[in-house]
C-alpha cells in the first residue's frame, strides 16, 4: 500500500491536558512515523505511514481524547514524505499573536490516587499530579504551556521526576507540574512543627474537634470547619461577617452526599466531573442548621485536590465546611503573608503551602435544570475555557457589569471570559479586576482595539472601559443578558428576549429589569416591561426590601392600606412609613424601577418571609425556598399599553394572606404568575411578529422554579426556549452579552 503523509494543524484545548503524549501513544498503535509540537497555535502533527494506518490514526484522535481535551478544528494539509524513521515530540514552538487555548485546572485522576499509595517516592504526596490532572490556569504565568512559564519553576526536579517526565510513554510525561516528596512543594501548618506527612492527619483531629482552619486551596484559601457542628459553623459565619449567605460543603463522594441530599444522574456525574464545581442539591436531612440557613438547598462539592482526600481519611464527620477565605465581599486571598494577616483573625489554625498562586479562582457553582448543568459562578476548573460566538471578536474587551463581574477578551471568533471577579466597588476587587485584565492580556496577546461595556455610568467597569481611549460600545444591560444567552446557544437572529433581572440601567434614565425585548445581537426593541415602582432610598431597598413592598401597596392600593394591620411592617415605626411616603409622593432619592428582582423582594417582605436582606438576593431565595409543592393557582395582572401591571396581584395577596393563606401558598401562586406573564406576553408578541424563539436571561433564572417551570411551560406551548448553560444568567454573563453585540455591530458597519 502507498505511503502518505499529512500535516494536522489542530487547535482547542489541547495543551496542559495531556494531548502530546496521548497524539504519540496512538501513533505507535497505528505505526505512525512522524512528530507532533506545541505551539502558541495549538498542536502541529505530521503523520507519515500507509492510508490505512494514517485514516486510524486520525479516528483515534478525536474518539480517544483524554478527559480534559478537547478539538475545536483541525486543518488537514497533504505535505511531503520525508521517510521518518521514528514518531517524535518536537520542542515547543512559538510565534504569532494568535493563541491557543489554556487549560482549567482539572481535578486530581484516579490513577494519580493510586499513585499516592503505591509509588515509593509519592507515597502520600499532596501535591502528586499527571497530564491528565492537577493545577493548569491557576499557575500558569505564559504560554506556551511548560513548566518555566508556571510557578512550578522555583522547584527543580528530582532525577526520578525528570526521568518520568522526559519518558515519552510514561503518564507524567511532560506533565508540567510534576513533584514528588523528594523535589516538590510541601505544606506547612504556621506556628506548629509538624512533619509533612502527618499534617492531614493533625487537621483533620482540629476539624473533628470544633476548629476553624485557613486552607490553601488550588485558586485561593478556604476556610473549612465541621458541618455538622453548628456552634464551629455559627462561629465561623460570626468570625467571617457572612450573616445568612448558605455555605458550601465538602463531601468525600456521592454516596456520602446521598445520605443528606436528593441527586439526580445528571447532578452526580456534576459532582463526579474533573472540574468538580460546586452543585446545589436540595435538601433530604440537614448537617448543621447554620449551614444553609433555611434555604432547601446546599452547595456540595466532591474532593479535587490529594490534600482534600488525606483529610477524609482520618475525618470523623462526613461533611466540612468549605468557604471562600476572605472577608465578605472581597477577593478571596491567595498570598500566604496575606493570608496570615488577614485571615488570621478568622482561624484557628493555618495552613498552607510554599506553591505561588498566579490567577486567583474561586470554586465554581452550578445547578442542574431540566437535566441541563446551569451556572452560577464560573471560576475554576472553567475559566479560561473560550466560548465559540461565531462572530469575529479579535481585539474586543468586554468590560462587564458591576456586582458580580466577569470580563472578557476577543480572540478569533471566541470570547475567553475571566474568572469570577466580584464586586467593583470593592477596591481591592477592582485592583484584582486590573491585575486580571493585564495577566489575560499578556497571557492570550491580547491588544485591544475596540472595548464594550454597560450604560451605567457610575459601573467601575465602564469608568475604566472610557478611560482606555480606544472606540467605545455601549450596551444596554438587558440586551447584554440576553445576548449573551443568544451567544451561547449561537442564535444570529431576531427573538423575544425575556430579561428578569435585579437591576440595569435603561436608554431612557430609569431602572429596568423586567423586560420582553424583540432584539437580535445588535439592537433591541422594548416591547413590553413590567410598570415602573418608586425605590424609596435607592440602593436601600435591596437590603430593606420592606420599602419596596409599601411602594408597590402604595402605588396600587393608595394610603388608605397603610390603615390596616400589616404584619410585615410590625417593627417599623408608624412615622417612617409616613416620611417614606412622603420622599415617594416628592420623588426624593425614589428612582423608577420595573426590576422583576424588586417584584421578589416586594412579595417576600410583605408576606413577613423576608423584610430584611443580609447578602445579595437574599428575599428573592427565600421567597422561592418557601414554595409549596404542586399549587397550580395564580394572581392576576393586568397589560396597559406597554405596561405589565400588578395592582390585581397585590389586592388578592393582602386578601389571602388576611384569610390565612400561608407563606408556601401565596409564594407558589406568585411564581406561577410570573409565569403567566411570560407566556402572556410571549404569545402577544409571537402574534405581532411572527418570531417563535424565546430567550430567558437575568438574575431571576437563578430561581430553579422559575426556570424549570417557564422551559417546561414554552416548550409545551410550541415555543423554542433558550437559557443559560455556560454562562451565568445573573452579571457573571454580561461580558459575554456585550462581546457578542460589539462584534456584531462591528460586522454590521464593516460590511456596510
Ligand atoms: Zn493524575
Ligand atoms: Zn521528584
Ligand atoms: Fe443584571
Amino acid at each position: 500500500m502507498s505511503k502518505v503523509a499529512v500535516n494536522l494543524r489542530v487547535k482547542g484545548l489541547v495543551q496542559g491536558v495531556g494531548f502530546r503524549p496521548f497524539v504519540y501513544r496512538i501513533a505507535l498503535v497505528a505505526g505512525i512515523k512522524g512528530w507532533v509540537n506545541n505551539d502558541n497555535l495549538g498542536v502541529s502533527i505530521v503523520a507519515e505511514g500507509n492510508a490505512d494506518a494514517v485514516a486510524q490514526f486520525k479516528s483515534a484522535l478525536v474518539n480517544e481524547l483524554p478527559a480534559a481535551a478537547y478539538i475545536a478544528e483541525i486543518q488537514e494539509e497533504r505535505v511531503e514524505i520525508q521517510n521518518f524513521e521514528s514518531f517524535n515530540i518536537l520542542q515547543s514552538n512559538n510565534h504569532s499573536d494568535e493563541v491557543t487555548e489554556v487549560s482549567p485546572d482539572i481535578a486530581v485522576c484516579e490513577d494519580c490516587l493510586r499513585d499516592m499509595r503505591a509509588q515509593s517516592h509519592r507515597i502520600a504526596y499532596p501535591f502528586i499530579n499527571c497530564t491528565n490532572c492537577g493545577p493548569r490556569f491557576t499557575i500558569i504565568r505564559a504560554l506556551p504551556y511548560d513548566r518555566h512559564q508556571t510557578t512550578m519553576d522555583v522547584f527543580e526536579m528530582c532525577d526520578t521526576c525528570r526521568s518520568e517526565y522526559e519518558a515519552v510513554t510514561d503518564r507524567r510525561f511532560h506533565a508540567q507540574p510534576v513533584a514528588c516528596n523528594h523535589c516538590g512543594p510541601t505544606y506547612q501548618i504556621h506556628g506548629h512543627d509538624v512533619t509533612s506527612s502527618d499534617i492531614a492527619k493533625v487537621v483533620s483531629i482540629w476539624l473533628d474537634e470544633g476548629k476553624i482552619i485557613a486552607l490553601k486551596g488550588l485558586g485561593g484559601f478556604h476556610l473549612l470547619c465541621d458541618a455538622t457542628n453548628n456552634v464551629a459553623v455559627t462561629t465561623l459565619r460570626q468570625r467571617k461577617n457572612r450573616e445568612g449567605k448558605p455555605m458550601a460543603v465538602m463531601m468525600l463522594s456521592t454516596e456520602a452526599a446521598e445520605q443528606y441530599f436528593f441527586m439526580s444522574g445528571e447532578e452526580r456525574s456534576t459532582l463526579t466531573s474533573w472540574r468538580r464545581p460546586i452543585v446545589l442539591l436540595r435538601n433530604k436531612h440537614s448537617l448543621a442548621q447554620s449551614v444553609s440557613n433555611g434555604m432547601n438547598t446546599t452547595g456540595i462539592v466532591l474532593p479535587y485536590m490529594p490534600f482534600h482526600y488525606q483529610l477524609f481519611e482520618n475525618l470523623k464527620t462526613p461533611a466540612i465546611v468549605l468557604t471562600s477565605g476572605n472577608f465578605s465581599d472581597e477577593p478571596v486571598v491567595i498570598d500566604n503573608a496575606l493570608a496570615k494577616s488577614d485571615l488570621g483573625s478568622i482561624a484557628d489554625h493555618f495552613v498552607s503551602y510554599n506553591r505561588a498562586i498566579h490567577n486567583r479562582a474561586d470554586d465554581s457553582v452550578v445547578m442542574v435544570v431540566a437535566e441541563k448543568e446551569r451556572m452560577i459562578r464560573r471560576s475554576r476548573a472553567y475559566v479560561p475555557a473560550s466560548i465559540a460566538i461565531q462572530i469575529p471578536t479579535e481585539g474586543i474587551f468586554a468590560a462587564g457589569a458591576e456586582l458580580v463581574n466577569t470580563f472578557a477578551i476577543g480572540k478569533g471568533s471566541t470570547a475567553i471570559l475571566s474568572q469570577h471577579i466580584g464586586d467593583l466597588k470593592n477596591a481591592p476587587t477592582f485592583e484584582f479586576y486590573q491585575e486580571s485584565i493585564g495577566r489575560f492580556s499578556s497571557l492570550f496577546r491580547f491588544t485591544p482595539s475596540l472595548v464594550a461595556c454597560d450604560l451605567h455610568p457610575d459601573y467601575m467597569s465602564s469608568a475604566f472601559a472610557e478611560k482606555m481611549n480606544i472606540p467605545l460600545e455601549y450596551v444596554q444591560h438587558h440586551h447584554a443578558h440576553i445576548a449573551a444567552c443568544m451567544a451561547e446557544h449561537k442564535l444570529d437572529r431576531k427573538v423575544i428576549g425575556i430579561a428578569f433581572d435585579g437591576t440595569g440601567l435603561g436608554d431612557d434614565g430609569t431602572i429596568w429589569g423586567g423586560e420582553f425585548f424583540v432584539c437580535d445581537l445588535s439592537a433591541y426593541e422594548r416591547k413590553y416591561y413590567f410598570d415602573p415602582v418608586p425605590l424609596p432610598g435607592g440602593d436601600r431597598v435591596t437590603e430593606e426590601p420592606w420599602r419596596t413592598a409599601v411602594s408597590y401597596l402604595y402605588k396600587y392600593l393608595g394610603p388608605t392600606v397603610f390603615d390596616q394591620e400589616l404584619a410585615f411592617l410590625y417593627d417599623i415605626p408608624k412615622e417612617k412609613i409616613q416620611l417614606l411616603l412622603q420622599a415617594i409622593d416628592k420623588g426624593l432619592n425614589c428612582p423608577l424601577s420595573s426590576g422583576a428582582g424588586r417584584l421578589f423582594d416586594a412579595v417576600a417582605a410583605l408576606t413577613g418571609i423576608c423584610t430584611h436582606s443580609s447578602f445579595h438576593a437574599e428575599a428573592p431565595m427565600r421567597l422561592e425556598a418557601a414554595i409549596v409543592k404542586d399549587c397550580k393557582s395564580k394572581y392576576l395582572f393586568d397589560i396597559e399599553d406597554k405596561r405589565i401591571t400588578f395592582m390585581k396581584l397585590f389586592y388578592l395577596i393582602l386578601k389571602d394572606m388576611r384569610n390565612g393563606i400561608t407563606q408556601d401558598v401565596i409564594s407558589a401562586k406568585f411564581h406561577n404568575t410570573m409565569l403567566a406573564v411570560m407566556l402572556t406576553v410571549s404569545r402577544k408578541l409571537k402574534a405581532e411578529t411572527g418570531i417563535n424563539s424565546v430567550v430567558l436571561s437575568g438574575g431571576s433564572f437563578q430561581n430553579r422554579y422559575l426556570l424549570e417551570n417557564a422551559l417546561h411551560m414554552f416548550q409545551e406551548q410550541g415555543f423554542e426556549v433558550y437559557a443559560h448553560e455556560k454562562v451565568p444568567s445573573n452579571d457573571g454573563g454580561i461580558a459575554l452579552g456585550q462581546m457578542a453585540v460589539a462584534a456584531k455591530r462591528r460586522a454590521e458597519k464593516q460590511s456596510n
